[in-house]
């Protein structure tokens, strides 16, 4: 049987971090990363945007950590291997190869992935997802030779990937049940500003349109919508949320309807097993409330946090404003806060005319979340310093 001190169970950014913190703070503990994926760890965000545009999109670009730098600070990595089975008491791990690894700490980064609505067709060929690098390539690849690309979901990554295709001079609509793109996040007023642009750029609206079903016999041929129109499409993406990837630890304290419930340093209620990433149910101590974030910067800096504290030499805790982006066409958006309830009240400087505004969103007199459109990283900065600040009052 195989030994290690740590094992870290999925290779995404989350993952990739924890060993990173690990090796500041221990230098010698062996450590081992397994991660289902072949790749090495890589900027998923970029997926669907530039990697998707690229006319000759090379994976390489998109590595976080090298080969060279896992070799140099000894851990080994078993990448194209997934954990099939996690014995929390025995301390355990199975590889779907049949190995078995006794470790005394572990980390849960295996993150999300996407929804699979329940409806006919949904198994069809041409029916597919964006979450992988290998899922890039594959839609790149039958988009350029389909005439129309419906992408079902109006959320972020929705909008990400229809902007991108339409970059590319493909064919695309959205299906979207909600009357506007990005209503989630967006008060009502921009969320049709934001579609607008959409329309503008020449991507087909569907919007009100809930789906149905996927038609064809083997291949996709329509979309249904509940209302009972269908709309014609080579390729679907289907982009309508993502869930956490925790079957290893299904039925366990560590899994729970939100998540994998973590403390404020990112531990599990088992002594020496942390989660961290998209999978991670955490006590959001600036904001309140137990809070999971599916996004970029909160898994990157959470691996660095749960690394650091793994191997006992360090206690900090996970305390950051949430914070993502998002870029569709030339508009970049910045959100900071939380955007979990609409707005009661909202301050907007300047214009969307201009493309370039900063939208604050209240619940009653209290700052929740600012919202910002085509500004810089030091503005961004500056807006986690005043929502900070507003939320210790
Ligand atoms: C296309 C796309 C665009 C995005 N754009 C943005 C953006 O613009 N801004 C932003 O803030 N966020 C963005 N995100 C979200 C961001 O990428 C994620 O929040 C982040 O990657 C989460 O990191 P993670 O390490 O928790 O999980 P992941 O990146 O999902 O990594 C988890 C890894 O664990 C592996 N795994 C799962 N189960 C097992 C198992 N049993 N055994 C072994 N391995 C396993 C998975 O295959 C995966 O490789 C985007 C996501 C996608 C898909």
């Amino acid at each position: 049987m195989i030994q290690r001190d740590y094992l870290i169970i999925g290779s995404g950014i989350g993952g990739a971090s924890v060993c990173e913190a690990i090796r500041q703070y221990d230098k010698k503990g062996s450590v081992t990363l397994v991660g289902s994926e072949t790749f090495y760890p890589y900027k998923r965000w970029m997926l669907s945007k530039q990697f998707l545009r690229d006319k000759t999109p090379a994976p390489k670009k998109l590595t976080c950590l090298e080969e060279d730098w896992f070799a140099a600070h000894k851990i080994e990595t078993r990448f194209g291997t997934v954990v099939t089975q996690f014995n929390i008491d025995r301390r355990l791990a199975v590889l779907g190869n049949g190995e078995t690894i006794e470790f005394k700490k572990a980390c849960l980064a295996m993150g999300s992935r996407p929804v699979r609505p329940s409806v006919a067709g949904i198994g069809l060929g041409n029916v597919i997802y964006l979450r992988t690098i290998r899922d890039a390539l594959a839609l790149r690849e039958m988009a350029q030779s389909e005439k129309m690309i419906v992408v079902v979901g109006g959320g972020l990554l929705a909008c990400e990937t229809a902007a991108s295709l339409r970059q590319s001079k493909l064919k695309v609509a959205v299906m979207h049940r909600g009357k506007a793109l990005l209503n989630r996040y967006l008060d009502p007023e921009t969320a049709t500003w934001v579609t607008e642009e959409f329309g503008k750029h020449g991507v087909s609206l569907l919007l009100g349109s809930a789906l149905n079903g996927f038609e064809g016999k083997t291949v996709l041929r329509n979309i249904q919508t509940k209302s009972g129109e269908r709309v014609p499409a080579g390729v679907a993406v289907v982009a309508c949320g993502s869930e956490p990837s925790l079957d290893i630890v299904r039925n366990t304290p560590l899994s729970g309807p939100h998540g994998s419930p973590v403390s404020e340093y990112l531990e599990t209620e088992e002594k020496g097993i942390y989660a961290v990433g998209d999978l991670a149910f955490y006590p959001d101590r600036l904001m309140g409330g137990m809070r999971r974030q599916t996004h970029w910067e909160n898994a990157r800096e959470q691996g660095l946090i749960a690394g650091a504290n793994i191997t006992g030499k360090k206690r900090q805790r996970y305390e950051q404003i949430p914070y993502f982006w998002t870029e569709m066409f030339d508009l970049k958006f910045d959100f900071v806060g939380d955007f979990v309830l609409p707005p009661t009240r909202i301050e907007l400087n300047g214009a969307y005319s201009k493309g370039r505004f900063i939208l604050r969103y209240f619940q009653g007199e209290k700052l929740r979340g600012i919202v910002l459109c085509r500004h810089s990283a030091s503005d961004v900065e500056s807006a986690k310093n005043e929502l900070r600040q507003a939320v210790a009052k």
